[in-house]
C-alpha cells in the first residue's frame, strides 16, 4: 500500500505532467471506482453505468489547475470555464463584463491498496509489470486492471489502475470538501508534529504497541506498514514496545526518525514494493535503502543480526533485536 512518501512522489509527478491540462474526455472502464458527493464511498460504490456517464460530463472540458495531498489523498483541483452564449445583455442593454463563469471542483484520489496513475505522452505505449515483482509480465496500457482513463487535449493520457480495486476517484464540490469524512479523521500531517502531540496521544493508550500508534492515521498521517518499521529501526525501538514503556529518550528518537526517514523515502521516490509506481511507470528507490522492512530472516546491514518479526494486531513488525531495544 502507497504511505506518504510514494503519494507525495504520485503528486509532484502529477505536478510535473498534467497541470495546466485539459480534460478532453474520460472512459471509465469500472463505475465503481468513480463517485460523486461528499458522502462516505460505501454507500455509493457501485456499477451503476449513468453515474459513471455523470462523471464523464462533469470532467469533460475541466482544466488541472493543481494537485495537492492530504495524508495519502490526492486532491486535484480542477476548473471549468463555461461560456454563456449568447453574451448576456442587461435590461439596459449594456453587455455584462463578466461572461465567463468559473466554477471549482475537486477530484479526491485514494490508491488504497494497489492503485496507481500513470502518465502517457501523445502516442507513447507505456509497457509496464503488472506487478513490481522480478518475474512479473509487462502489458501495454490500458490492461485489464486500467480501470479510468483521462484523455487530454494535447492527446496525452492518464492511466488510473488498480488490482485490487479498494481504490477510488471521488468528485466534489469545494463546499463539500470539509464533510468527506475521510479528511476529518486524519491526524497531523507528519511535518506538523509535536513532541507535545504526540505524548499526550500516547498517554492515551499506555498498553498499546508503538508499531500500531504510528500506523494509526489519526494519530499521524501517511504512515504505514513500512516507515513504521524504519522510523522504529533508526530509533533503536522494537516495534512491540507498549507506549508507557517507553522512556523519554526513546520517545525523542521516535519522534526524531519520523522526518528523517519519509524525508530520506521522499527524496529517493519511495519504495517500490507490490504495486508502487511512478507516475512515468518507473520504479522508486528507497526499497534498496530499507534496514528492516521486507527483510524478515536477513542479516542486519549494520550488526549482522538476523532480522526477526513480530506479529501486532495482524500486521507483522521486522526488527534487529540487536539494533532495537
Ligand atoms: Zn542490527
Amino acid at each position: 500500500m502507497p504511505e506518504l512518501p510514494e503519494v507525495e512522489t504520485i503528486r509532484r509527478g502529477l505536478e510535473r505532467t498534467i497541470v495546466g491540462k485539459k480534460i478532453a474526455d474520460v472512459t471509465v472502464r469500472l463505475p465503481k471506482i468513480v463517485s460523486m458527493g461528499p458522502k462516505v464511498v460505501s454507500n455509493i460504490r457501485n456499477n451503476d453505468k449513468a453515474k459513471a456517464q455523470e462523471f464523464r460530463e462533469m470532467l469533460r472540458g475541466c482544466r488541472i489547475i493543481s494537485i495537492k495531498r492530504r495524508a495519502k489523498m490526492l486532491i486535484m483541483e480542477l476548473v471549468r470555464n463555461l461560456t454563456p452564449s449568447p453574451s448576456p445583455i442587461s435590461e439596459r442593454g449594456v453587455r455584462h463584463a463578466a461572461d465567463r463563469v468559473r466554477s471549482r471542483m475537486l477530484l479526491l484520489v485514494h490508491l488504497k491498496m494497489t492503485g496507481q496513475l500513470v502518465f502517457a505522452k501523445k502516442g507513447e505505449k507505456k509497457n509496464m509489470k503488472i506487478l513490481n515483482l522480478p518475474n512479473a509480465r509487462r502489458e501495454v496500457l490500458p490492461h485489464k486492471y486500467t480501470h479510468v482513463i483521462f484523455i487530454f487535449f494535447d492527446g496525452s493520457r492518464l492511466y488510473y489502475n488498480d488490482m485490487r480495486q479498494f481504490g477510488y476517484l471521488r468528485l466534489v464540490q469545494d463546499e463539500d470538501l470539509k464533510n468527506v469524512r475521510e479528511l476529518a479523521e486524519y491526524g497531523p500531517e507528519p511535518r506538523e508534529l509535536t513532541m507535545e502531540y504526540l505524548g499526550a496521544k500516547a498517554k492515551r493508550r499506555p498498553k498499546f504497541s508503538i508499531k500500531l500508534f504510528l500506523m494509526d492515521p489519526r494519530v499521524v498521517a501517511g504512515i504505514g506498514n513500512i516507515y513504521s518499521d524504519e522510523i522504529l529501526y533508526w530509533a533503536g525501538v522494537r516495534p512491540a514496545r507498549t507506549l508507557r514503556s517507553l522512556h523519554r529518550p526513546e520517545f525523542l528518537a521516535i519522534f526524531q526518525a519520523i522526518p528523517k526517514v519519509l524525508n530520506a523515502a521522499v527524496k529517493a521516490q519511495g519504495s517500490s514494493v507490490g504495486d508502487f509506481f511512478k507516475v512515468d511507470g518507473t520504479e522508486g528507490r528507497y526499497g534498496r535503502a530499507h534496514m528492516v522492512y521486507g527483510r524478515y530472516g536477513q542479516r542486519c546491514k549494520k550488526c549482522g543480526t538476523l532480522i526477526k518479526s513480530v506479529k501486532l494486531g495482524g500486521r507483522t513488525g521486522s526488527f534487529c533485536p540487536k539494533c532495537q531495544q
